[in-house]
């Protein structure tokens, strides 16, 4: 197996439809560069087992891929639904405290939503899973909201709800997510989403339950799904590690036809930022039931490629989905195919590199240079020894036509890097290494082919501490 799929990263949801290692296991073979648990979904016990299994497998196959854990955040949800629930258009729904005992006939959905009754009003609209299914409200009465279904659809449990005009609570760590942030560092998961985020604040609440000392340092990333997010997005991005664009609760909370020209905002100031950016949320939707995705879902696709995003990232594709490992294997298709359109056009990498160039820092200077020179066709192969993983971003940003190879002595930095495009991380115990033994080094991970191979290196003139990359050696290597 080629270590190189696709530049474009792929994050898999993990759900019933993936839990078992031998679907894990054919994922990560199609290519999966991340896989996301869902806190809001399953409990401890079962997060934990996946995790290790990822892990097992991930060694076993010399593959990095990073395990990212998803605070649930203040989002309202159903309860539990002990089987999905079919409804249909002008069926009469009736919204309950999970709490409570469970009122009687009928279709009856519970919900965890304190205050909920006191909240609606007759004619609010009630949205539910990413909005896919809507009920506008009929009657309260006491603690029953009386609805009529606006759409036919299946409810499952803990989808998520939203209600236009209902305020939702700031975007501050609940204790739900506190103990969420423990679990995924005793499991020292590499990504932690923080949800709802709405100021920088959020993301230095949850940075300082973070270990301060030792070298496992994971990734904060900022999901971007609220109004005040989108305008506080710098200063956000500013303290985190990595962003997404959170499309199932960005397109509720801000009119629909905004998200196609947030996203590619989102996702230039993370390119800037040298920061992994994923965009999130129905990709390849149609997925969950059908063999092939719609023609729209497949430009969807590309064209966030396009825009400059590091990763794609699927949800309910292969949480729930037929077939989990049918979607990788296309996305990685499209994900090639725009990979070669992007190398030719110089694509979004062009407008981020000239405004790089106006900036004149010794890191910005060193990775434009070595862009400069990797574009060169006779260049094979890029390698930054990195301690921090920044300076494989700092280039990975510019989209250059060769691979970057980040070799880096922190496991949690590989599997970070994992999320970067263009970027394969490489583990090795110690980045004080002769460019002999970098050489063989990359020859034994199978990365450097048969025959003379030209390697850009960029590095540090002291390797191993970090910020202090300044140099760019290019050697050929047989
Ligand atoms: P978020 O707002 O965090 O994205 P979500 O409810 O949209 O929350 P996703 O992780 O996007 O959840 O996944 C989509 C759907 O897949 C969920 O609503 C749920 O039905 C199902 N799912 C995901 N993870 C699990 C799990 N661990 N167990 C059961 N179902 C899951
Ligand atoms: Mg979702
Ligand atoms: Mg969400």
């Amino acid at each position: 197996m080629s270590a190189f799929i696709s530049k474009t990263k792929i994050v898999a949801t993990l759900g019933p439809a993936s839990f078992l290692p031998a679907v894990q296991r054919r994922l990560m073979a199609a290519g999966v560069d991340g896989f996301r648990l869902n806190l809001s979904h399953g409990d401890f016990e079962e997060h934990a087992a996946v995790i290790a299994s990822l892990r097992k497998i991930s060694g076993e196959m010399g593959r990095p891929v990073a395990i990212i854990v998803d605070l649930p955040g203040p989002k309202m949800r159903l309860g539990m639904v002990p089987k999905p629930i079919t409804v249909r258009r002008g069926a009469k729904v009736r919204f309950w405290p999970a709490s409570q005992a469970r009122p009687g006939k009928g279709i009856f959905l519970p919900h965890e939503i304190s205050g909920l009754a006191q909240g609606v009003r007759p004619g609010s609209i009630i949205f539910v899973g990413d909005g896919m299914m809507q009920f506008k409200v009929k009657s309260i009465e006491g603690e029953i909201i009386e609805t009529e279904a606006l759409v036919a659809g299946v409810v499952r449990s803990n989808k998520g709800v939203n209600i236009p005009g209902y305020n939702t609570p700031s975007g501050v760590l609940t204790e739900e997510d506190k103990r969420g942030i423990a679990f995924a560092i005793q499991h020292k998961a590499d990504v932690i989403c923080i949800s709802f985020v709405g100021s920088p604040e959020d993301m230095l609440a949850a940075r300082a339950l973070l270990p301060q000392t030792g070298n496992y340092r994971p990734c904060l990333l900022a999901k971007i799904e609220r109004r005040q997010a989108v305008a506080n997005l710098d200063s956000i991005l500013a303290q985190a590690d990595a962003v997404m664009v959170a499309r199932g609760d960005l397109g509720i909370e801000l009119p629909i036809e905004e998200i196609p020209g947030l996203q590619k905002d989102i996702i230039h100031r993370a390119n800037m930022a040298a920061k992994p950016v994923i965009v999130a949320t129905q990709m390849l939707l149609s997925m969950v039931d059908n063999a092939r995705p719609t023609r729209a879902e497949v430009t969807d696709v590309a064209n966030a490629i396009l825009d400059g995003a590091d990763a794609i990232m699927f949800s309910e594709e292969t949480a729930i989905g037929h077939d989990p490992v049918a979607v990788v294997r296309i996305a990685k298709k499209i994900a090639r195919q725009t990979e070669r359109r992007l190398v030719k056009s110089g694509g979004v990498a062009l407008e981020v590199r000239a405004a790089i160039r106006s900036e004149d820092s010794i890191d910005d200077l060193i990775s434009s240079a070595t862009c400069d020179v990797l574009e060169n066709r006779t260049v094979d192969l890029a390698v930054t020894p990195t301690a921090t993983g920044a300076t494989a971003r700092r280039i990975a940003r510019l989209r250059p036509r060769p691979w970057i190879v980040a070799v880096t002595d922190n496991q949690t930095v590989r599997n970070i890097l994992a999320l970067s495009s263009g970027v394969f991380p490489l583990y090795v115990s110690s980045v004080s290494l002769s460019d002999r033994e970098l050489a063989e080094l990359l020859k034994g991970a199978g990365l450097v082919r048969s025959g003379t191979q030209r390697l850009v290196i960029t590095a540090g003139s002291l390797t191993g501490v970090a910020g202090t990359t300044n140099s760019l050696k290019i050697i050929d290597v047989s």
